[in-house]
């Protein structure tokens, strides 16, 4: 049976995951975060102290899966769930390096077509319209501008301790933006038959909504 696959791609702090999340459970499809993967794969590389150069001979015995816990995706090493280690601005910086390296993303690549060969899903991701399912059913390049998504990602993290300043957040947006985009390999970019939504003046419903309106479009 041929499965429904729907590409959201866009920068950091775009709100895909949020809004992704709220699309897939209204359609019921699953959710897979891509960029949780790449995290994972850089927890493990600071973890080991890996040198680049021994990256690819490494993920050979890393063990990173995707599982599905109530229907949400939880990311392992091996057995131990890492789900919210990764979730660190260090490792932010550090999946944005290691992305970059072709061992790393060869490595992740049949694990996001082997999901969307066997569901429907919404996957989101920098290269998923571009590289990963290019054939993808629905291509969305979803942004705002830097200074709303440095905002909106100030606002989540205000209440915690250690919360870094606004414009820490926006500087570090900045430079994630410009690795992803100007890298050799799959950089973020938006594919030619992508409809492209900006939610700098959305609020999530509305934003959820646009993009329900947009699949509706395409799939019916
Ligand atoms: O989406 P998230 O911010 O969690 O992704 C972390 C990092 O992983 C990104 O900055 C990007 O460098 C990388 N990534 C990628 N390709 C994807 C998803 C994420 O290169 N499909």
């Amino acid at each position: 049976m041929k499965t429904i696959n729907i590409a959201i791609d866009g920068p950091a702090g775009a709100g895909k995951s949020t809004i992704a999340k709220m699309v897939s459970k209204k359609l019921g499809y699953i959710y897979v975060d891509t960029g949780a993967l790449y995290r994972t794969v850089a927890l493990y590389i600071t973890e080991n102290n890996i040198a680049d150069e021994d990256i690819e001979k490494s993920l050979a015995k890393a063990d990173v899966s995707l599982r599905f816990v109530d229907g949400t995706q939880r990311v392992f090493l091996g057995d131990r769930d890492v789900s919210d280690l990764i979730r660190t601005p260090a490792i932010s910086m550090a999946a944005s390096r290691t992305s970059a390296i072709p061992a790393v993303r060869a490595y992740l690549f049949e694990t996001q077509q082997k999901i969307a060969r066997e569901n429907n899903i919404i996957m989101d991701g920098r290269d998923i319209g571009t590289v990963v399912l290019p054939n993808a059913d629905v291509k969305i390049f979803l942004t705002a501008s830097a200074e709303e998504r440095a905002n909106r990602r100030y606002k989540e993290l205000a209440e915690k301790p250690d919360c870094p300043t606004y414009q820490e957040i926006l500087d570090d947006i900045i430079k994630r933006d410009y690795a992803d985009m100007h890298r050799e390999i799959s950089p973020l970019k938006q594919a030619d038959d992508a409809v492209l939504v900006d939610t700098t003046t959305l609020n999530l419903e509305e934003s959820a909504e646009a993009i329900v309106k947009v699949i509706e479009s395409k799939i019916g």
